[in-house]
C-alpha cells in the first residue's frame, strides 16, 4: 500500500513542530503527489489557527509552493461545535481553503453551553471511564450527521476520538454525502469490529497521518495494519495506490 496525499497535518501555526515548507518538502520525498496544511480550527481555545492569522499563513503556504513542486492544498481541521452540527468556518472563509476537514475536539468555544457535553462530555467519560448513555452517543451522532448534512465536509477527522458516536449511522451520512471518514495513523479511534462495521455501509475512506511534525508525514503504518486485521476493501480507500479523492467542498464552491 502506498500512499498518493496526506490530507492532515499540522504546522507551527496550531500544534505543530514544523513549517508547512518542511512537511511539503518532506512529502515531495516520499514521492506523494499532494499534500495538505490543515491546521486546527478557529475555534479551538490555544491551538488553533486565528481569523487574523489566515493572511500570512496563507502567505507562507505561497512561499512554500513556490520553494516545492508539489501541490499545496490549504485546509483547516475544523471544529464541530455542537449538536447542531455548527463548525468554524462561514461561507467567507471558504475561499481561502481548498481541503474542509472537520472533528470532535475538546477545547473549544462550544456553540452553546450545554454542548460541551459533545467534546468535554467525552473527555470525562474516556477519562474515568464511565459508559456513555445512549442519549450522550445520541447527541453526538447527531453533531456528527448534522455537521455533514449542512456543511461540505471533505473529511471526518478521527471519528469518536474522545468522544462516543453510533460510529455506523455516521458512516451512512457520510456515504450518502460524499464526505470521506479517515482513517488516522496517529491513533486507532475506532475498535477492529467498529472499523468492520462502518466499511460495511460502503463509506469511502481517505489515510491521514495527522502528522504534528515532519517525521510523520506521510506516516500510514497503524492504518495500514488496522486495515490488513479488519479487511478493509483497499478500493474504498482514496487517496492510495495512485488514487486521488474527489473532494466535495471543491465542487460545492465551483457550482456557486
Ligand atoms: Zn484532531
Ligand atoms: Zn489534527
Amino acid at each position: 500500500m502506498k500512499l498518493t496525499a496526506d490530507y492532515h497535518t499540522h504546522t507551527v501555526w496550531s500544534d505543530g513542530k514544523n513549517t508547512a515548507l518542511e512537511n511539503a518538502a518532506r512529502a515531495k520525498e516520499l514521492g506523494l503527489q499532494a499534500i495538505a496544511i490543515t491546521e486546527h480550527g478557529y475555534s479551538h481555545y490555544f491551538r488553533g489557527l486565528k481569523r487574523k492569522e489566515t493572511a500570512p499563513w496563507l502567505e507562507e503556504i505561497e512561499k512554500a509552493r513556490r520553494a516545492v513542486d508539489l501541490p499545496i492544498l490549504t485546509g483547516m481541521e475544523c471544529n464541530i461545535r455542537g449538536v447542531s452540527g455548527l463548525c468554524d468556518f462561514t461561507e467567507a472563509d471558504y475561499d481561502n481553503f481548498d481541503v474542509y476537514l472537520a472533528g470532535i475536539h475538546v477545547v473549544i468555544r462550544y456553540e452553546r453551553f450545554s454542548d460541551r457535553k459533545i467534546g468535554f462530555g467525552g473527555w470525562l467519560r474516556e477519562k474515568f471511564h464511565v459508559k456513555p448513555s445512549r442519549s450522550y452517543i445520541r447527541d453526538v451522532t447527531r453533531a456528527y450527521i448534522n455537521a455533514v448534512e449542512k456543511n461540505p465536509i471533505d473529511i471526518i477527522t478521527h471519528l469518536n476520538f474522545m468522544c462516543f458516536a453510533d460510529a455506523v449511522e455516521v458512516a451512512k451520512c457520510c456515504r450518502d454525502y460524499g464526505t470521506y471518514l479517515e482513517i488516522s495513523s496517529k491513533k486507532e479511534h475506532l475498535t477492529d469490529d467498529e472499523l468492520a462495521a462502518v466499511a460495511a455501509t460502503g463509506v469511502r475512506f481517505v489515510i491521514n497521518s495527522d502528522a504534528h511534525s515532519v517525521a510523520r508525514v506521510g506516516d500510514l503504518k497503524l492504518a495500514e495494519e488496522q486495515i490488513a486485521r479488519v479487511g478493509v476493501p483497499l478500493d474504498r480507500i482514496d487517496n492510495i495506490d495512485g488514487r486521488l479523492p474527489h473532494f466535495r467542498f471543491a465542487e460545492f464552491k465551483s457550482r456557486r
